[in-house]
């Protein structure tokens, strides 16, 4: 699907992973689908590690006694990935003694619960979570949208150079002309056999391309030392005859 239609597209309920032991797990699961959201539900660690990854769901509640992975080191996991780094995590522990609390901070859990856990509690942490889910979510979708922005810009202009390039020869034949009143104003310059200020006379534009114009400046020495020309694109004076009057 287009990115920038998911953004807009109606909103889904919300999915929720429930990463539970077996003896509460029923009890949890029908509560948020009550709560109007969508529940992936495992009893195993690693399970819930997988269907993390592959559901992006938009909150995890984690038992902190899982088996294989238990629910701080899966927390810990999650804020790895690039794909569920803000993901809002609950952790629902046995105890929170301090260093329980030290621990789901240190793994990066938005939420501590302690088991068994009011469902006013859950819902309190719930609350909480879709809030800052959705903060996370349109910040994303915000920054998508810039990028699309970028690139549909940078497409432009690599379309108008490549419409500019395709028609440069048509410019070019057209272009190419002497003329008095130059793009670049000539510059006063001073012959270089005595010194005397040259006379302008006109200029020639050209070039091989219009990324690279090329204007030509036509000058007669007034001590009869002959014409010279010179070239914008360069700087250079050079003497192309011998006799100008
Ligand atoms: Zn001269």
């Amino acid at each position: 699907m287009c990115p920038l239609t998911a953004s807009v597209r109606p909103a889904e309920p919300p999915l929720a992973l429930l990463a539970h032991r077996r003896d509460s797990l029923d009890v949890y699961a029908r509560y948020l689908r009550r709560e109007s959201y969508r529940v992936e539900e495992t009893d195993d660690g690693r399970q819930a590690l997988v269907l993390a990854l592959s559901q992006r769901p938009h909150v995890v509640i984690a038992d902190a006694d899982l088996p294989g992975i238990d629910g701080f080191q899966l927390c810990e996991v999650l804020r790895r990935d690039r794909l569920t780094q803000a993901t809002p995590i609950i952790v629902v522990s046995s105890d929170t003694f301090p260093a329980d609390i030290a621990q789901a901070a240190r793994v990066g859990a938005d939420v501590l619960l302690t088991r068994p856990c009011i469902l006013r509690d859950l819902s309190n942490a719930l609350e909480f979570c879709r809030m800052q889910s959705l903060r996370v979510r349109e910040r994303a979708a915000a920054a998508q949208h810039r990028a699309e922005e970028q690139l549909a810009h940078s497409t432009d202009v690599i379309e108008r150079a490549r419409a500019i390039r395709n028609r440069t020869p048509l410019s070019h034949a057209l272009n190419r002309h002497a003329t008095t009143s130059p793009p670049v104003p000539p510059p006063v310059l001073q012959c270089p056999s005595c010194d005397a200020w040259l006379v302008y006379r006109d200029s020639h534009l050209g070039g091989v391309n219009l990324s690279r114009p090329e204007q030509w400046d036509y000058y007669d020495c007034p001590s009869k030392c002959g014409t010279f020309q010179h070239r914008q694109r360069t700087g250079n004076v050079r003497k192309v005859s011998s006799s100008s009057f």
